[in-house]
């Protein structure tokens, strides 16, 4: 099937918005380096309206029965699943994953929505007990106009973690959606909107990000920050919440560790380790990044991982049988050569890839460095590309320590069969999420969300939906 690439328009205050005489920032396929469209970027005036459109819903939205919320919510659910093919292309073609990945995060997109349709409805609050005549109630309330950051590795699932979240609580939302692969979140506004949200619940924006964040955080209309992206923007952005005084969910970079002990099937763990390495080009802020693996296996899992590797069919998202795509901008093809740069004069050894494509378009081939010096650059910075660091330990103590000791901490993994390990580990490894013989960890129904400088708060889940919420307690005498 091939499509058209949509009119990338803003939704503010219930309006489509094209370019009529704003900026516009181009959209280009990272498969070819061509542009594909271009993007208006909003005003300070358009800002304005986006906010006073969303103080303007929030009375009505906030009042309206949490049931019927969720039927909105279940609506757009259903909407973005009857065009999860066409969805997912665009995706993919702004992002660059290949098209089985995009489909997938389409579905969990509209899964994260559902779940959080049922959610919104157990918004509970509590009854305190107290003295004779006195009922202590402790009220749940939506806190207000959410301002939403999403970045452009998962333009699906990231806004649909905001969106249902913020709407299901009572909140109406002005997301700012990401410049370079903006479709896939304009078509989830799309669908919101035909199931019937309301004008001003949800306000869509993109532009001069610095700007925007700027504008929006500083409002007093705004009573929630939201922010998915890098450590180094999390901190202004956070800098911002916090002169305003407004809390923020904070969800950032990481570099995750995985542990690999002597007890486990070599080629199966290979297996997961490179289909979890190389999703969506390694552009993941959970993306297997360290590999420490027990010195008896090591020789034997690094030949394995490093064939597996250069075996991986690279191409444009949209080919049949692609398995790992471009990066999704060419900044990201700079950082990624200048890693490989570093690794090398560091003295890590090459073991795969290492090398851009030679043909058009921002293609990397899959990367594996073995025996990596602590003093490489990416040991400590987050890639954010398709390099796997591969290193051995012999003592699980040491390898704990080794694993914890960088300020990072969104996910960790590990493989093993021994139970008490497994346990050993859960207590230990300092990180918001751990997998334990799986690199599996996001569904709805469980909270996302790191330690350290990896951020704060959480996505998903019942903490999702507390983080839209405030506390009031109401105390109550008969007379
Ligand atoms: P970047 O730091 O410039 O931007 C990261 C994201 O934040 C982008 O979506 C960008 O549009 C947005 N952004 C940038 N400045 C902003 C501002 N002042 N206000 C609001 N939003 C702003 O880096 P990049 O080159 O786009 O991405 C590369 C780095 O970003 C990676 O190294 C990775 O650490 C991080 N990243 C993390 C995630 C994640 O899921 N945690 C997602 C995307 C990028």
């Amino acid at each position: 099937m091939s499509i058209e690439h949509p009119d990338l328009k803003l939704y503010i205050d219930g309006q489509w918005i094209g370019g009529e005489g704003r900026d516009t920032i181009p959209v280009v396929d990272p498969a070819t380096g061509q542009p594909m469209g271009e993007l208006p970027s909003a005003t300070p005036a358009d800002l304005d309206r986006a906010l006073q459109s969303a103080a303007a819903a929030w009375p009505g939205w906030s009042a309206t029965p949490a049931v019927e919320r969720g039927r909105i919510l279940r609506r757009a659910a259903e909407l973005m699943r009857g065009r999860r093919d066409r969805i997912a292309r665009l995706l993919t073609r702004e992002e660059g994953k290949p098209l089985a990945e995009a489909l997938i995060e389409v579905d969990g997109a509209a899964a994260h929505i559902e779940w959080m349709a049922e959610e919104g409805r157990r918004g509970y609050g509590r009854i305190v007990g107290g003295p004779a005549g006195i009922r202590q109630n402790v009220l749940k309330r939506p806190i207000g106009v959410a301002a939403a950051f999403s970045p452009w590795n998962f333009p699906a699932t990231t806004p649909a973690r905001k969106l249902g979240a913020s709407l299901a609580a009572g909140c109406c939302c002005i997301l700012k959606a990401p410049e370079e692969a903006p479709a896939t979140a304009i078509e989830m506004v799309r669908a919101f909107a035909e199931a019937g949200a309301p004008r001003g619940v949800i306000n869509l924006v993109c532009g001069v990000p610095a700007e925007i964040s700027r504008h929006l955080i500083a409002s007093p209309v705004v009573r929630k920050v939201s922010f998915t992206g890098s450590t180094a923007v999390g901190r202004q952005l956070a800098g911002l919440a916090a002169a305003a005084v407004k809390p923020i969910t904070m969800e950032l970079g990481g570099h995750a560790p995985v542990l690999v002990f002597d007890d486990i099937d070599v080629d199966a763990v290979v297996r997961l380790c490179i289909a979890s390495k190389y999703r969506n080009a390694g552009q993941v802020c959970v993306s297997p990044t360290r590999f420490y693996v027990h010195e008896r296996i090591y020789e034997r899992f690094a030949g394995a991982f490093a064939q597996a590797a250069s075996a991986l069919k690279i191409g444009p998202g949209l080919d049949e049988g692609t398995q790992m795509g471009p990066l999704a901008n060419t900044r990201r093809l700079a950082a990624i050569e200048n890693a490989v740069a570093d690794l090398k004069y560091a003295g890590a050894r090459l073991i795969a890839g290492g090398e851009r494509l030679d043909r058009a378009g921002n293609f990397f081939a899959p990367t594996v460095f073995s025996d990596v010096p602590a003093q490489a650059r990416a040991m400590r910075e987050e890639p954010f590309g398709p390099i796997a660091l591969l290193l051995p330990f012999r003592d699980e103590e040491a390898v704990i320590e080794q694993a914890n000791a960088l300020p990072y901490g969104l996910a960790a993994y590990a493989f093993t069969g021994d139970g008490s390990r497994q346990l050993r580990l859960s207590e230990r490894m300092d990180t918001g999420m751990l997998g334990l013989n799986t690199f599996f960890i996001n569904g709805p129904e469980t909270p996302w969300g790191g330690v350290k400088e990896s951020g704060y708060g959480s996505e998903g889940a019942t903490e999702g939906l507390e983080a839209y919420q405030t506390t009031r307690l109401v105390v109550q005498t008969s007379s």
